[in-house]
């Protein structure tokens, strides 16, 4: 951060600013906010920032007080699973709301009577235009709108409508209650804005007692003003809705003190989305395994990931208070994440892409247990555990070059390298088996330069991390990449990171990091921030999270070894999470004319290429695919992540699926019968020793949906169950379509053709 960015957030932002003179004018005796979600969605990064605001301010005065009022007059999309998730993601954040947790719709009764005050006022009317005809008669911004022909009903026809309205006399959209405002008006939200609207939904909490609802601007400021809220603090975007917050507040005669409305920015940040309507399309098309999948923004997602709730608030912190929008690099996230580990986790060893090293002098029964710090000096924490080392231990595989370029400080050939906390050890010779592939490396080590006790007076650049073969824990480690490929996405579809998630299963650990609770968070020297995830221990698998990559970790330890050079420490802007990259130069020649081959002629990515080439049987197996069948991609697709999978758990003998399942299986897809959902279950069903995968498809009824007569009743169905979304997309959400689309996928068990769902859903909601 620079200097000007912490005096900035030192010194009293704007909201406070009016706070402080309010209370020196004797306006408020004291300070009341509120953070008003709706239970619509999970938290996200964005809401954090709201909820630092409002909890932070009512702390920060003495006597404050901040309410967390579940804002939920808008019964279509709301449920307890999003109330409770929000009450855990504000406690976890760290902050309390005491006995002050409040529900607009608790407030039903007494928004219904402020309505028939102001139509007793003949400040609200019952209009019976249509939706489209309000909208219509609304104007534009340069035009005035029309008055509408139903303004000037009397204040007994007005109230019989809205009584009977409430009885459920009348169906959806078949008259609304409106504000009696001013169709001239150049603030668009002061022409005459619905007050009310029929829905004949159930609502989460009052079921069916209500078949009329408020809309946001009526319920807002009367809830305020019901909860005594001194300051209400919202975003931008409702900056026009402030006249109106006051028009209502002032026309059911509500004097001061009252509540007011202020608007700050949003917070955005790059190569994601912050909006719980495109997160919700996330979780619902599938893009990502729910609403705490540690990639995502939400707050339940940044919590699996293992991000510390100090480390957002301290972003948000640093963000300030702005009252224009704008959009934050993700990179000042991830420096206040790292910032905020760096004084807390201890440092452990791990390795994740296993090299194995037989250390040829060391004895072969001999094991020692070496007392190794968890922290670095420069950290207060004390704590130590005992690292066991023997005769043979894995490296990673990226630790090690068989022809270096100058300057290389890891091992190579005739190299030393120090192992981090243990000796010295020197590479001797190089085993590869027959494909040319390096299965393991032959060194000695040197007993005389024991970290601690080194009485050689040796020097090396390196040092490596590294775990001893016998005592370390096979681990399942997950790293993630940013969300988006674009800065700016502008929906859900466009730029999705597909390679935002690598998992490895042939990860290992030192016995102390597997002994470890979840919910443990590490530094793996050299490779990141890791966590313990807690959800995957209880489906009973141990999983690491890379929460975030390390600055650089191989200028730290060149640092460690000569002090001398300090690098000025900079945030990264650019990049922000590389991934484990390989080096072709180094492949044995025979993987690397494959890996050429499988790249260039054939187009695939290179991980994908990599994965192939290098595993014999795969490669094979691909080769022989794709000349039964052409389509070199998707079967290359299959190949390096199902089955290269399996026979990673297994062994490639055991491998029962044949080149001719693959290729009829990508037929199938290309041929639109089963969906590449489908065909994964299909796939797994074969390497199980299911059968050949089109018997499978015929046997379990798996085969695409692919005629109108049999998708259309699935369509309807969820048409049906989802009035409310029918409505919203009727009225220019139109984003909603990715909605149905996931719902209807979801009824048929991702059986529908993909293109015909499009099309007919299209039908049906045009
Ligand atoms: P979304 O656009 O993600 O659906 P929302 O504004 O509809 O968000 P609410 O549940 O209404 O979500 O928001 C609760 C509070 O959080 C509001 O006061 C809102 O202004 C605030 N908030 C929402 N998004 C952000 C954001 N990106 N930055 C700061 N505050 C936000
Ligand atoms: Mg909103």
């Amino acid at each position: 951060m620079s200097e000007e960015k912490i005096s900035e957030s030192k010194s009293r932002d704007f909201l406070r600013q009016i706070i402080d003179e309010d209370l020196k004018a004797g306006r408020y005796s004291g300070v009341i906010t509120r953070f008003p979600p709706e239970p619509n969605g999970y938290l996200h990064i964005g809401h954090a920032k709201s909820i630092c605001i409002n909890f932070g301010i009512a702390n920060d005065y003495p006597g404050g007080k901040c309410h967390l009022r579940l804002d939920d007059s808008d019964p279509a999309k709301e449920n307890y699973e999003y109330v409770e998730s929000i009450k855990t993601d504000v406690k976890w954040l760290g902050f309390d709301w005491g006995k002050d947790i409040f529900f607009a719709s608790d407030y039903f009764e007494r928004l219904y009577e402020y309505a028939e005050y102001l139509i007793k006022k003949q400040k609200a009317y019952v209009c019976s235009l249509s939706e489209e005809e309000i909208r219509e008669y609304r104007g534009t911004v340069t035009q005035p709108g029309k008055h509408s022909p139903y303004r000037d009903r009397s204040v007994e026809q007005n109230l019989d409508l809205f009584r009977r309205m409430k009885a459920g006399e009348f169906r959806d959209g078949e008259h609304v209650l409106r504000a009696k405002i001013d169709m001239a008006n150049p603030n668009m939200k002061m022409r005459d804005p619905l007050l009310y609207r029929i829905r004949h939904v159930e609502h989460y909490r009052q079921g069916n007692k209500w078949c009329i609802y408020p809309l946001y601007d009526f319920t807002h400021g009367l809830s305020d003003y019901i909860e005594g809220i001194t300051h209400s603090i919202c975003t931008l975007e409702f900056e026009n809705n402030r006249e109106l917050y006051d028009w209502i507040l002032d026309e059911c005669d509500i004097k001061e003190p009252r509540p007011h409305q202020y608007e700050f920015a949003r917070l955005n940040v790059n190569y994601n989305v912050v909006s719980k309507r495109k997160l919700l399309e996330l979780v619902e098309n599938k893009y990502v395994n729910g609403w705490d999948d540690p990639r995502m923004p939400t707050i339940s997602g940044m919590r699996r990931r293992g991000i510390t709730p100090e480390a957002i608030k301290n972003f948000c912190e640093s963000v300030g208070i702005a009252k224009a929008n704008s959009v934050v690099d993700m990179a000042q996230f991830e420096f206040h994440i790292r910032d905020d580990l760096n004084k807390k986790v201890p440092r452990a060893l791990a390795v994740l892409k296993p090299l194995k090293v037989v250390i040829e002098n060391y004895p072969q029964k001999k094991e020692e247990l070496i007392e190794a710090s968890f922290y670095p000096h420069d950290i207060p924490l004390k704590g130590s555990r005992n690292l066991p080392f023997s005769r043979e231990i894995y490296i990673d595989r990226d630790d090690f070059m068989e022809n270096p370029p100058e300057g290389y400080y890891r091992l190579f050939p005739g190299g030393e390298v120090r192992l981090r906390h243990a000796y010295i050890i020197r590479c001797e010779e190089v085993i590869k088996d027959e494909s040319g592939a390096i299965t393991e490396l032959r060194c000695t080590y040197d007993p005389a330069t024991k970290s601690g006790e080194d009485t050689s007076g040796k020097k090396v650049k390196g040092t490596i991390h590294w775990v001893s073969v016998k005592h370390a824990e096979n681990v399942e480690v997950r790293l993630y990449d940013r969300l988006f490929n674009v800065e700016f996405p502008e929906s859900v579809e466009d730029g999705f990171n597909r390679d935002s998630l690598y998992i490895t299963n042939n990860a290992y650990v030192e016995p102390a990091v597997a002994k470890s609770q979840p919910e443990s968070r590490f530094q793996f020297e050299r490779l990141g921030y890791f966590y313990f995830d807690p959800v995957e221990f209880r489906n009973g698998k141990i999983v690491f999270n890379r929460i975030v990559t390390l600055r650089d970790s191989w200028t730290k330890t060149v640092k460690q070894e000569q002090p001398a050079v300090k690098k000025p420490e900079k945030e990264p802007v650019q990049k922000l999470q590389e991934k484990v990259e390989f080096d072709i130069s180094e492949l044995p020649q025979e993987i690397r004319v494959k890996f050429d081959k499988y790249t260039e002629q054939y187009g695939i990515h290179r991980e994908e290429a990599l994965t192939i080439a290098r595993e014999d049987k795969l490669s094979e197996l691909y080769e022989q695919a794709i000349i039964i069948y052409d389509n070199p991609k998707a079967i290359a697709g299959f190949v390096s992540t199902e089955i290269a999978r399996e026979i990673k758990e297994k062994s490639p003998e055991k491998i029962s699926v044949r080149a001719a399942d693959l290729a009829a299986l990508v037929k199938l897809i290309d041929q639109g019968i089963v969906s590449v959902k489908i065909a994964k279950e299909v796939l797994a069903s074969t390497l199980k020793g299911g059968g050949s995968p089109a018997e499978i498809v015929e046997n379990k009824g798996l085969k695409q949906i692919n005629t109108s007569e049999e998708l259309t009743p699935y369509i309807e169905k969820v048409i049906n169950n989802n009035p409310g979304n029918v409505d919203a997309y009727k009225s220019g959400k139109t984003k909603l379509f990715g909605f149905f689309v996931g719902q209807v996928m979801k009824e048929t068990g991702g059986k529908a053709n993909p293109e015909l769902l499009n099309r007919l859903l299209q039908e049906k909601l045009n």
